[in-house]
């Protein structure tokens, strides 16, 4: 395996560079690399992030944020994601072609709608309300389909790094009750955010036992929220639902049905909403 490890401020190569071999003489990677190269690369949102570059290849992306933040912190995310990095190179790579697949038909219709923009389809407000919204449907799709992701990289966490599995169950637990949010969503999407958050605290539920009283809280919030929906809409997101909860899906089987689910969710999702939003371009 080629890894890269990419950060977007130059000058923060050297930092880069101390905080992973700090990292690995710490741990047990949980794969192995041939070859491993420093380098700069494009900002990203969170604290970090892996992606496959092509095949054998992988870029693991750091931000300057993490740099800031304790050793503890630093080393439980460099773990989470070496065993994202672990499961998409290894067990779940079917599930990374379908989600590159669909990355692909997404890119492409993005520009097919600029296209038709420019060809004076539609009106410079018509224009924006289709990429708004079909910007907030796919990004909310695939806040629900990753959730398999972090399902399968905490349970592997608690399972191959059982000296960890404490801290990284207060911290994820800790991260629930801080960034729970789903007040900027409005109709059609309000369920669906909440549904990824009630996925969350359902996986917060099943790391840690010190949670329970906390977590049922916020879920009991959240399930409020459903029970408020159109039945139709409640139906849909149970069937979502029925496939992304740790509480409800086996994730032991991830690897055999993890590329077909996710396709289906992300789909569903984006079809489900879509029907909800008329008129779209045809
Ligand atoms: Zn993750």
């Amino acid at each position: 395996m080629t890894l890269y490890i990419c950060i977007d401020d130059r000058a923060l190569l050297r930092d880069v560079k101390a905080v992973w071999s700090r990292f690995q003489s710490s741990i047990r990677l949980p794969f192995a690399w041939s070859s491993l190269e420093f380098s700069q690369g494009v900002p990203i949102a969170q604290l970090a992030g892996v992606e496959r570059v092509r095949a054998g290849a992988f870029v693991l992306r750091i931000s300057p944020r993490l740099l800031l933040s304790p050793d503890w912190e630093i080393r439980l995310t460099l773990l989470h994601e070496c065993l994202h990095l672990a499961a998409i190179a290894g067990p779940l790579s079917a599930m990374y072609d379908a989600k590159d697949e669909l990355q692909r038909a997404q890119d492409m219709a993005k520009a097919d709608l600029l296209q038709r923009y420019g060809q004076r389809e539609f009106t410079p407000e018509q224009y924006q309300q289709y990429f708004e919204a079909d910007h907030r449907r796919w990004t909310l799709a695939m806040n629900l389909a990753n959730q398999l992701y972090e399902v399968d990289a905490e349970f592997a966490l608690r399972r191959q790094y059982p000296e960890c599995a404490l801290d990284r169950a207060r911290y994820y637990c800790r991260l629930r009750a801080e960034t729970v949010s789903w007040d900027s969503y409005h109709h059609p999407y309000r369920p669906y955010a909440v549904l990824y958050e009630r996925l969350r605290v359902d996986l917060a539920l099943a790391l840690s036992e010190e949670w329970q009283e906390d977590g049922m809280t916020l879920r009991t919030v959240l399930d409020r929220e459903i029970a408020g929906c159109d039945p139709k809409v409640r139906d849909r997101i149970d069937e979502l639902e029925q496939l992304l909860s740790p509480r409800r899906a086996d994730f032991a089987l991830l690897s055999e049905w993890g590329g077909d689910t996710y396709r289906d969710v992300v789909t569903r999702t984006i079809k489900q909403l879509s029907e909800s939003l008329r008129p779209e371009p045809q």
